[in-house]
């Protein structure tokens, strides 16, 4: 069994060897780790080595592991304190009151309603929480995200509510060993990304461009990403 220190190593020198193919640094691209499935103490362990950006795609999970974590951090010096947990899964408005104050950033907002529940939470609860816009770029109809098409509409809208930083976008690629398939999701998103900014619909913070998991993260690099969410490259095996 590889170890994680040694895994964190290869994904992050990976993500060396994409950023130099593609000219860009690396201090210009941040990695979430994805948490989901994940003992704690490899979590911990990932913590102990610099990752400080962790993410969880359901709020049940990340409610438990986020709760967790902090009891280990109250207790443990050695861990890092100031960790930013990621809400990168679909987001049931029902579960936005509990979660928002604890969230760095929630990357799958694909729904006026979505964003309205956020902003209106917000605005109770005196925060002005970071989110992305999830479009959906694979038009597979199960896929969460809004159309590419609709994006900027539904950004338009979103910028007219209070208590809301709109930070970018995310999307997925659809799960497929086709790379061309792959990279055609991310250089659309890269597309929308630009043009959104272009036009000034969206303010100075839209900046963040969320893509590219374990399978898929160095082409993500190479079109433009500046967040990856990474799980099973650092836990699985
Ligand atoms: C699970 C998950 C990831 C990470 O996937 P891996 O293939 O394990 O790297 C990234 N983004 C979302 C939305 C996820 O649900």
């Amino acid at each position: 069994m590889v170890k994680i220190s040694e895994r964190l190593k290869q994904v992050s020198q990976s993500i060396g060897e994409a950023c130099s193919r593609a000219g860009r640094a690396p201090s210009d691209i941040r990695m979430v780790v994805v948490t989901k499935s994940a003992a704690i103490d490899s979590i911990l362990e990932v913590m102990k080595l610099g990752a400080l950006d962790l993410g969880e795609n359901r709020v049940q999970q990340f409610k438990k592991v986020s709760g967790l974590v902090a009891e280990h951090i109250a207790q443990d010096e050695s861990l890092p304190k100031n960790i930013n947990w990621h809400m990168i899964g679909h987001l049931q408005r029902n579960k936005v009151r509990s979660v928002l104050s604890a969230i760095h950033l929630i990357h799958s907002v694909d729904t006026l309603r979505l964003a309205e529940e956020i902003s209106s939470a917000a605005k109770k609860q005196n925060i002005s929480p970071s989110i992305l816009l999830q479009v959906n770029t694979s038009n597979e109809p199960q896929k969460y995200g809004v159309p590419i098409g609709a994006a900027t509409h539904l950004a338009e809208q979103i910028m007219t509510l209070p208590n809301l930083k709109l930070c970018g976008l995310m999307t997925m690629a659809p799960l497929t060993k086709d790379k061309d398939a792959i990279r055609s999701c991310f250089t659309r998103a890269n597309e929308l990304f630009v043009e959104m900014k272009g036009e000034r619909i969206v303010g100075p913070e839209f900046k963040e461009l969320s893509m590219g998991m374990s399978s898929d993260y160095e082409i993500a690099i190479e079109e433009g990403a500046t967040i990856l969410r990474i799980g099973s490259a650092i836990f699985a095996g």
